[in-house]
């Protein structure tokens, strides 16, 4: 058992399953030590909640909508509420996480937060955060990533942190994540902020706990539009799984609410152009903690890819490896083609423009059936506005 209140199935060292654990360096321990102790010590605590519910309230925005799609609906013939994420500030669900431990960081002392990012999302939430609470703070983004995600990197640095473009590997996310950490082990008096619900414990279920107040909000709000909390279906994408690690939150420990977690297929999972971890991954440990990795028959980390920066990585939360392994949620896979289809569909539909990241989940409806009685509530983690180059050039297209 935890030591802390969690709606998951996690033990004291952070394993769901086979699946978690913190697998550091010995020069890491200490960090990921107080990191555990802090996040004991604050998550139930009365106060830390107070000052987090507020600014999720007022800086966030916070209830985000629960939006009936009425078109979209009737297109698919079922019952589709979107999640409105993308109307969190800074355009995403990162925000929430980001807010949370940057309020942990204080209550620590750290003066410097360090993050990676990939899509620039979680850079973005987090130079915003730490410019709310007056820290330093400086990301690291693989250089194929700060090309492809400019407009982010011009929003990071107006926010007043500092970027590192990675220069190592593939320029990718795996790449940051791999130069944050070292940077951590030379710095260890900074705090590393990360922005997925991966790496070694306590780091998959504090980001989860951060992000669980999406599905919290979602029972509230269907309990409202519906007169029954439970849905029959909620989606998510996952890249290492925090958007859906908050939308699933609530729900995992209620049978009959079915979980689909949406991975990017790529070009498809029969190539290897594909990040669809679960589907073509095995079990291995990547970045501190044991879960399912896509790797080549030698035993590497194999080289991820998506047209969406955000779900272009090569393992996946220890959460939704469990969760998948033990046929508690479905996953599906979308391929680059089927998120562009739904991205337009929305935009055309419901004139949303949706995150690449977050096409990927509208995607699920496309590749599954739903009932026409069925409640399916789909997380729309971003918006669109920084895939707007790729969007056009693609439609352009096709
Ligand atoms: C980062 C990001 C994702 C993928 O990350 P998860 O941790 O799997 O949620 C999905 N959607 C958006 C909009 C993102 O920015």
């Amino acid at each position: 058992m935890a030591k802390y209140h969690s709606l998951l199935p996690v033990d004291a060292e952070g394993y769901y399953g086979r699946f978690g654990g913190a697998f550091v360096p010995e020069i890491l321990k200490n960090n990921i030590e107080a990191l555990r102790e802090a996040f004991e010590r604050y998550v139930d605590d009365e106060e830390f909640n107070r000052e987090l519910d507020t600014l999720l309230r007022d800086y966030v925005g916070r209830p985000t909508p629960l939006y009936k799609a009425s078109r979209l609906s009737e297109h698919y013939g079922t019952n589709i509420y979107l999640k409105r994420e993308d109307l969190c500030h800074t355009g995403a669900h990162k925000i929430n996480n980001a807010l949370g431990q940057v309020l942990l960081a204080k209550r620590m002392g750290k003066r410097h937060v360090i993050a990676e990012t990939g899509a620039g999302q979680h850079g973005v939430a987090t130079a915003t955060a730490c410019a709310l609470m007056g820290m330093e703070c400086t990301v690291f983004m693989g250089e194929m990533d700060v090309k492809r995600q400019h407009p982010n990197v011009q929003r990071m640095k107006m926010l007043g942190a500092k970027v590192e473009a990675v220069t190592s590997g593939d320029r990718a996310l795996k790449d940051a994540v791999d130069e944050a950490l070292a940077y951590w082990c030379a710095h260890p008096d900074s705090f590393y902020l990360l922005g997925s619900a991966v790496g070694p414990h306590p780091y998959p279920e504090m980001v989860a706990r951060f992000q669980s107040v999406i599905s919290e909000e979602i029972r509230r709000q269907l309990l409202q539009a519906e007169g029954r909390e439970l849905p029959d279906y909620v989606v998510a994408c996952i890249g290492g799984g925090s958007n859906a690690a908050g939308a699933f939150y609530h729900f995992v420990g209620e049978p009959s609410v079915g979980l689909i977690a949406v991975e990017a297929a790529g070009e498809g999972i029969d190539t290897p152009r594909t990040a669809a971890t679960l589907h073509v991954g095995t079990e291995g440990i990547i970045h501190g903690f044991r879960t399912i990795v896509m790797q080549t028959p030698a035993g590497d980390i194999a080289e991820p890819y998506s047209i969406s920066a955000g779900l272009d990585y090569p393992g996946i939360g220890p959460l939704q490896a469990y969760l998948a392994s033990t046929g508690r949620s479905e996953v599906l896979a979308v391929t680059d083609g089927g998120a562009l289809a739904a991205a337009r569909r929305l935009a055309r539909e419901e004139g949303i423009i949706p995150a690449l990241e977050s096409s990927h989940a509208l995607g699920a409806l496309d590749v599954r059936k739903f009932a026409p009685d069925d409640i399916v509530v789909i997380n729309l983690s971003g918006r669109g506005d920084k895939d707007m180059d790729t969007y056009i050039s693609m439609m352009d297209r096709g």
